[in-house]
């Protein structure tokens, strides 16, 4: 990216994705595979409404009250706006996500699972799963751990009948993340899923190479946050 200080976040969205069709066309891909999630966390609606305008509509967000927050106000306005939630979610909020959320990144555990199905249940609403993967096995970090992942996935899948449409991940800070997003590619074509959300704002060109069909970009479009 070339100097972004002086751009509106429209602008820097309106280049992302002619850099984006330019990655996609050198690795062999479709554009329209690559989602772009543009990642408003922490920022407002006055901030997000700009690249609403823009024509934008895939928006990510990390916290459901956040999201409970801001964004029904400017759904009322851009009804066919899709949310992505890409944080860590508890289980007593999996009512309130599947409500507000039309994917979800960060499924990790059973009892979210769990939640999760009995909240779809009751809503008839079916959001996309993605589960996230702890590729670096970092014990702060949410997400399955890669030993663990293929057996709660089959749990997911037979016990809770849940789709799991892909994996996503987030590789530890300092260090190259593109062997993580080599191994989630690998893991998810060996559990039979065809998304990865993977690549953030540093990195997702080579997110793009190695398969990223989600990718979630905060600071590239919107400058950073405060
Ligand atoms: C904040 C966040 C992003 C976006 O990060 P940037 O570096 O600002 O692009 C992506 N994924 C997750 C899970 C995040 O929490």
């Amino acid at each position: 990216m070339e100097d972004t200080s002086e751009k509106t976040a429209a602008a820097r969205l309106r280049e992302l994705k002619a850099e984006l069709s330019d990655l996609a066309r050198r690795n062999a891909r479709a554009s329209g595979d690559i989602e772009l999630i543009a990642v408003s966390k922490t920022h407002g609606a006055d901030a997000i409404r700009p690249v609403l305008e823009a024509g934008h509509r895939v928006f990510g967000e990390n916290r459901v009250q956040e999201a409970a927050e801001k964004w029904p106000a400017l759904r009322q306005a851009y009804p066919d706006t899709q949310l992505h939630l890409i944080g860590a979610l508890q289980s007593n909020k999996a009512d309130q996500a599947v409500d507000l959320f039309d994917t979800i990144h960060s499924l990790d555990r059973p009892k979210l699972a769990a939640a999760l199905a009995r909240a779809m249940a009751a809503s008839g609403r079916r959001p996309r799963l993605f589960v996230q993967v702890n590729t670096g096995d970092e014990p702060q970090k949410a997400g399955v751990s890669v030993m663990d992942l293929a057996d709660f996935v089959e749990q997911c899948r037979t016990e809770y009948k849940l789709q799991i449409d892909g994996l996503m991940c987030l590789p530890p800070a300092h260090e190259a993340a593109g062997p993580h997003f080599a191994l989630l590619g690998k893991l998810a074509a060996s559990l039979d899923m065809a998304h990865l959300s993977m690549g953030m704002s540093a990195d997702y060109a080579e997110a793009v190479s190695l398969g990223a069909t989600h990718i979630r970009l905060g600071t590239a479009i919107f400058g950073p946050r405060g």
